[in-house]
Order: C-alpha cells, then structure tokens, then sequence
C-alpha cells in the first residue's frame, strides 16, 4: 500500500517532469499502481486509516507523486449534490474547457508540497476530460467522457496538472479579478 513516506515531496525532478503516456495493454505493475493509488485516496479518508498509517486526507494523487513518471491518476471526491466521482484514470486527456475561472477560495494543498501556502490558483470552472477509466473489480479498461465542474473540477485539473510536471506553487496569484470562488468549498479534504 502506498504511505505518506512512499510520496515525493517538491524539489523533486519527477514532480516537474512530464509523464509518459502509459502503455497499452496495462502492465501487472501499472494495474496495482493504479488500484493502490484509489486505495490510498480512499483510505486518506477514512479516519480510522488515517491515525492507524499517519495518512494525510487528500482527494486526488498521481503517479509521479509515488515517483512513477506515467500518466495516470486517481480521485475519489464527492460533489455538491452527493454525486462521489471516483476514477483510477489512464492517459486522460483535457478535450474541452470553459473561458471562465474559478479557484479555491482557500488556496490549494497537495499531498507533495508540506508547507502552507499563500495565495489562490486559476481552474477552468468546467472541464472535459477524455481518458481510459481502469475498473478495480474487472480488471478492465473503460473509455470515459467525464464532464466536470467546480470543485470537482478542480481536483481533476490539479491531478492533470501533475503529470504534466506542474505543481500548483507555480500557479499563486494573491488575487484573481476574472475569476470566481468555487461553488463548493472542500471540508476536511483540502489536500488535492
Ligand atoms: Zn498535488
């Protein structure tokens, strides 16, 4: 299972390096990659999980967090309206996004990045990801076309940014006059 000890934290070239496409059929490797990837998100908040391997809550990891330089990555986050969005996902790629921006009011976190941070980072207030969805159960490969936005969104975003080598500390502005506040401000799961 992946732990706190096994994720890069930044200054790492891996975190500012942009990830490979995975290759096709999965590998053994990259399938319990991607299956231990959801684990962990899911296990982050759980509080029981937490206390019993000293895990930091978060909503989102990517493989070059645990130093995988491959583009893949997992979310497990719920929506405004109850709606959990929980995907393991393979070279997702970015097809469609919105003019208008929208950030964290609070600022962003990351499982990488142990410090606080000043300031607030832009995200397309809605975004179209196209990607291949792995299915723990089967096994199986699913292409998806997942339309997200706000917060959700931007846990998608944030995710995407990382296997493009981007860390969210490059993208703090202390204000942003075009853009609006995400609709939905995250609980307890701040970190992305
Ligand atoms: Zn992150």
């Amino acid at each position: 299972m992946i732990l706190m000890k096994n994720i890069i934290r930044e200054g790492h070239k891996t975190l500012e390096t942009v990830a490979k496409e995975v290759k096709l059929p999965l590998s053994g490797a990259d399938k319990k990659l991607l299956k231990e990837m959801l684990e962990f998100v899911i296990n982050s908040q759980d509080d029981e999980m937490v206390e019993k391997y000293g895990l930091r809550p978060a909503v989102g990891i990517a493989a070059p967090q645990v130093n995988v330089s491959k583009r893949m990555f997992a979310c497990h986050v719920t929506d405004f309206d109850g709606t959990l969005y929980s995907f393991a996902l393979v070279n997702p790629v970015l097809t469609k996004k919105s003019t208008e921006i929208i950030y964290v009011p609070g600022g962003e976190g990351c499982l990488s990045v142990d410090r606080l941070t000043e300031g607030i980072t832009p995200r397309y207030k809605r975004v179209t990801f196209e990607a291949l969805s792995y299915d723990i159960a089967s096994g199986e490969l699913i292409p998806v076309e997942l339309n997200l936005e706000g917060y959700v969104g931007i846990v998608f975003q944030h995710e995407f940014d990382h296997i493009n080598g981007i860390m969210f500390t490059t993208k703090l502005f202390s204000s942003l006059p075009n853009a609006e506040p995400a609709f939905q401000m995250p609980e307890e799961n701040d970190t992305i």
